[in-house]
C-alpha cells in the first residue's frame, strides 16, 4: 500500500521537484501540503506542475490530525523546518528533513523527541547520492591527508552558509583525522573572513552566486601532491533518488539519524 505523505514548501524549487517525484512514483500519494500562504486552497490552483486537488494547509498541527499521514517531508526554511518537524514526531509522524541550516541543539531536541514517541526521523543536508560518497571518501582521505579545505558553492538565494553538506562533511572528516592548526602559524587576513570559517583548522569557504546550483571541493594538500573530491548538483531533480530512498526508509526507524549514509547500502 502507498504511503500516505504530507510535504511543506511546495511552492519552494525542492519542494515543486519533489512533488513532481511523489506524484510519480506509485509507492507514495501525496494527500496535503503545508504552505504559509494559500490556505484552504488547493495545490492545482498554486502549482501547475499538479493536476490534482490536493489540500494546502496553513497550520502543520490541523493538517497532521484531520490526516494522519505516514511520512511528513520538510523542504522550506530551518526556523520553520523545526517547528514542522517538532510537531510532525509529537504526532508520530516519520518525517524527513531537507531543509538545511538546523543547529546542533535542534538536532539534540528531535532527536530526544524522535525516539520518546518512537518515531523515525532523517535529517539529510544533501540528497544527492553522489554528495553523500563525496563525504565519504572526504572521511577515508583525511586519515591520510590531514590538511584540508572545502570550497561550497550555492545559489545566491540560499541563506545558511557553510552550507549544510559542508558542515556534515567537516563531522565527518573529524572522525577520522586528528584536531590540527593549518596554514602558517603567524597567518594574518589583511581582509577579515579571506581564509574562510574556521572548525578545528578545517577552513570552509562560501560561495554565493547567481547560476550555481549546489557544489562542493574537499582539497586535501600534502607533499607535491593534491586530492581534490568534487561534486556538483546542476539540477534540483539531483536529488530525488535519495529523497525518495529517505522516504521509504524513514518508517523502517524508531529514531533520529542525520545524514543519507545512515540508511545506505555501503558494504
Ligand atoms: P526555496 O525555493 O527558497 O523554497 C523555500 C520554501 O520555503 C518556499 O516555499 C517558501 O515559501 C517556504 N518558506 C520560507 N519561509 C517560510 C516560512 N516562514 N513559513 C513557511 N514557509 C516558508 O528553497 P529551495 O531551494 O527549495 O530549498 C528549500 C530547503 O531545502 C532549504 O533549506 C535548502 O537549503 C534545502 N535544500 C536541501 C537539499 C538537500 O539535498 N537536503 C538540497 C537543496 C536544498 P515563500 O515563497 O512563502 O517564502
Amino acid at each position: 500500500m502507498a504511503l500516505n505523505v504530507v510535504l511543506a514548501g511546495p511552492r519552494g524549487k525542492m519542494g515543486t521537484e519533489a512533488i513532481k517525484m511523489i506524484t510519480n512514483e506509485h509507492l507514495f500519494t501525496l494527500v496535503a501540503c503545508i504552505d504559509r500562504k494559500n490556505n484552504g486552497k488547493t495545490l492545482n490552483e498554486i502549482n501547475h506542475i499538479c493536476e490534482n486537488n490536493i489540500p494546502i494547509y496553513v497550520d502543520a498541527k490541523t493538517c497532521f490530525e484531520e490526516l494522519k499521514p505516514d511520512i511528513f517531508v520538510d523542504l522550506t526554511i530551518p526556523q520553520i523546518g523545526f517547528e514542522h518537524t517538532k510537531c510532525a514526531l509529537e504526532h508520530k509522524i516519520a518525517a524527513v528533513v531537507g531543509t538545511s541550516g538546523f543547529s546542533g541543539e535542534q538536532i539534540d531536541e528531535l532527536s530526544i523527541l524522535a525516539e520518546q514517541n518512537n518515531t523515525g526521523c532523517i535529517i539529510a543536508p544533501n540528497f544527492a547520492l553522489g554528495a553523500v560518497l563525496m563525504m565519504l571518501f572526504s572521511k577515508m582521505a583525511a586519515k591520510y591527508f590531514p590538511d584540508v579545505e572545502i570550497i561550497e558553492k550555492h545559489h545566491d538565494n540560499k541563506i545558511d552558509a557553510p552550507s549544510g553538506t559542508a558542515m556534515k562533511t567537516i563531522e565527518m572528516i573529524k572522525e577520522s583525522r586528528k584536531s590540527k592548526t593549518q596554514g602558517h602559524p603567524e597567518e594574518y587576513e589583511s581582509i577579515q573572513g579571506s581564509r574562510g570559517g574556521n572548525i578545528d583548522g578545517i577552513r570552509v569557504h562560501s560561495m554565493r552566486l547567481p547560476g550555481l546550483v549546489a557544489h562542493q571541493e574537499v582539497v586535501f594538500g600534502s607533499k607535491s601532491q593534491l586530492l581534490t573530491i568534487k561534486h556538483d548538483s546542476f539540477h534540483r531533480e539531483s536529488f530525488m533518488d535519495g529523497l525518495a530512498l529517505a522516504m521509504n526508509e524513514v518508517t523502517k526507524l524508531n529514531k533520529l539519524v542525520y545524514g543519507l549514509e545512515q540508511v545506505m547500502d555501503l558494504d
